[in-house]
């Protein structure tokens, strides 16, 4: 395949993938990845079926790399912002087409893998060294690090731009993904079901020592309820209470404020199935204070 052609098939894959996850609040399915066809019907799996690489016969490059990540995605992190992946032992091919990617510097997609059958895509990322010493790639975020002079010896500046890149295009999509599935894509408050209009809140702010991005610190809300959370115009309480701030109890408006505020006043919320799962009551409290404080 020439690589111009190979570059524009991976942009429309790519935007297939965004559709679908963007769908299901953030991830996709084993099943849907490995059914996956093109326009014209042709059958291209995005994922293998045993190994934690694709590398398509068609195309000149590896296409995606998934990355098993059990636990919180921040305590895998090296502090660089970049990823390091180990060089595929007894198979010349794979590294073979990651050293392609990385000469071409064709996009690949980044499978964050949580829990069996899900799937979190990071896209585009791209093979930006080939540390032949640690028998590694490395694999960054964003294609700037193609043009980096040395890789494996950034600059202050380089270093914090990566990490900063990082926290924007791995943790979040990381949080989102686990915190929404969870709750079975529905708000917490409301039980709105729409993924496109539901996101991963954070209960100790991202700001706080103890904001980490993981599900025990996420709720699943709607747009709307996530601002009036994160505004401290409703709080939710550690035995799971919905309060509307008393001001807008008081006030009068239209069915916004009615249905979508006022009547999720004393509702209890939606918790995610799984006991581990669900909302650290330590951290609801301190938030419940914040908002009953601000009140
Ligand atoms: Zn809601």
């Amino acid at each position: 395949m020439d690589v111009d052609v190979e570059r524009d098939l991976r942009q429309r894959i790519m935007a297939w993938v965004a559709d679908r996850a963007a769908r299901n609040g953030g991830w996709i399915s084993r099943s849907d990845l490995l059914g996956h066809t093109l326009e014209d019907g042709t059958s291209l799996p995005l994922i293998d079926f045993s190994r934690g690489i694709r590398n398509p016969q068609s195309m000149v490059a590896t296409l995606a790399i998934v990355s098993a990540t059990d636990g919180p995605y921040e305590d895998r992190d090296t502090g660089d912002g970049l990823l390091h992946y180990a060089y595929r032992r007894g198979s010349g091919g794979d590294n073979r087409k990651l050293r392609e990617a990385h000469k071409r510097g064709l996009p690949l997609i980044l499978f964050l893998k949580p829990e069996k059958n899900v799937y979190i895509p990071v896209h585009p990322v791209y093979v930006v060294d080939d540390d032949e010493a640690a028998a590694s790639f490395t694999i960054a975020l964003d294609e700037s690090f193609l043009f980096m002079r040395d890789v494996a010896h950034p600059t202050e500046d380089q270093r914090r731009y990566a990490v900063r890149l990082a926290k924007q295009r791995l943790h979040q999509p990381y949080f989102r993904g686990q915190v929404i599935r969870a709750y079975a894509t529905r708000c917490a408050i409301c039980s709105l079901r729409h993924a496109e209009l539901l996101e991963a809140a954070h209960i100790y702010p991202d700001s706080h020592h103890e904001g980490r991005a993981v599900t025990t610190n996420g709720l699943s809300l709607c747009t709307i309820h996530h601002r009036a959370y994160d505004a401290d115009l409703l709080g939710i309480s550690p035995d799971h209470r919905v309060a509307i701030n008393q001001a807008l109890l008081d006030e009068v408006d239209g069915p916004m404020l009615r249905h979508g505020l006022q009547d999720m006043h004393g509702r209890t919320i939606d918790l995610p199935r799984r006991p581990r799962d669900r909302p650290d009551t330590d951290g609801l409290a301190w938030r419940y204070e914040r908002f009953v404080s601000a009140g």
